[in-house]
């Protein structure tokens, strides 16, 4: 089976009013790096930009009537990040749309795994604002869209994104039916997600943080998804993994602080892959959030998409000089599990 790409050419109608890293150069470097590469199994999909009523099973009718407003205009800021001009409305229905597509595929197994190469990102958004560089929460609106119009009941929304995802947080905060794990540096924009956010309600203990250390590298990320993320997901067992897939936790991003690299990108969705296939026959979705140095978004969305057509990683590079000593990862891993512990036996 193949890996689906959706992505659609008005995603790149959002275009900033000044020098800005969210910018629409990011999708066409990834897509002209994939279509080079040439990956087997790999199909393109130009799915149709959301309707906007869909919208509303995440974003109130008022914030979803002012981005469409502002976007009309000569253009203006939401926040002192987040810019709208006139093609910022249609770009951000694309990218829903695109988002949509992606999980109806993965849904009705129409693909092995799907890759929803968009923009603006989405995980800063929340029902109310627009925050971050984000106008509309996609994975939200995917999620949500898992759960009214597939009628599933547990699904795991994996956040890699250097940033942690307030929006998509928010969103789910009391729902008993989201687990949703955000692994994020320490401090960072926009500084929420400590450990001690943990959902409420019914989703008391299904908010999960991981702020990390500036510093951590491959080795650490690994340790953090075998000692949190892929326990949670056995003890979870998710019907659907969601994964809103920033890239600014690489080491040449100028947004983040980690020492990622695209191999170490490419074995976190080895990981993914071979979780999902035991969890739930392999329903994968990814969709772009994060990522703001060209090369290091390049080569890391062709390198996961690799391993999602059947690759493997390969070899590691060498143990980056800035990466923080292993032994300071540790003792995070350590203290996120016995936070976890009230709620689960992992
Ligand atoms: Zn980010």
């Amino acid at each position: 089976m193949s890996v689906l790409l959706l992505s659609h050419p008005d995603c790149l109608r959002h275009v900033p009013p000044r020098p800005h890293p969210e910018r629409p150069e990011r999708l066409r470097a990834a897509e002209e790096a994939l279509r080079r590469a040439e990956l087997q199994g790999l199909e393109y999909l130009e799915p149709p930009p959301a309707e906007p009523e869909v919208l509303e099973l995440v974003h109130t009718r008022a914030h979803l009537d002012r981005v469409r407003r502002s976007a009309r205009g000569p253009g203006t800021w939401l926040d002192p990040d987040t810019y709208v001009v006139e093609g910022s409305w249609p770009a951000a229905l694309a990218a829903a749309g695109s988002c949509l597509a992606a999980v109806d595929a993965v849904a009705v197994g129409r693909c092995a795994a799907a890759f929803a190469l968009v923009r603006p990102p989405g995980h800063h958004a929340g029902p109310e604002r627009a925050m971050g560089f984000c106008l509309l929460n996609h994975v939200a609106l995917g999620t949500r869209w898992l759960i009214e119009r597939w009628g599933l009941r547990r699904v795991l929304v994996l956040d890699w994104d250097v940033h942690h995802g307030n929006g998509t947080q928010e969103v789910f905060y009391r729902d008993g039916r989201v687990l949703f794990v955000s692994v994020h540096q320490e401090g960072w924009y926009p500084g929420t997600g400590s450990l001690d956010e943990r959902g409420e309600g019914d989703g008391e203990g299904l908010v999960v943080n991981v702020p990390l250390p500036a510093g951590v590298g491959d080795e650490g990320y690994r340790t953090v998804f075998e000692e949190v993320v892929l326990p949670l997901g056995d003890a979870w067992t998710p019907e659907f993994v969601l994964v809103s897939a920033g890239f600014d936790a690489h080491h040449l991003d100028p947004l983040g602080r980690m020492q990622l690299t695209e191999w170490g990108f490419a074995r976190l969705a080895a990981l993914l892959r071979e979780a999902t296939t035991r969890w739930c026959a392999g329903r994968l979705a990814l969709v772009l959030e994060g990522g703001y140095d060209l090369a290091a978004l390049r080569a890391s969305v062709v390198s996961v998409i690799r391993v999602l057509c059947g690759e493997e990683p390969g070899s590691p590079p060498e143990r980056r000089p800035g990466e923080l000593p292993y032994a300071a990862v540790r003792e995070r891993v350590r203290l996120v599990r016995r936070a976890l512990v009230p709620y689960w036996a992992v």
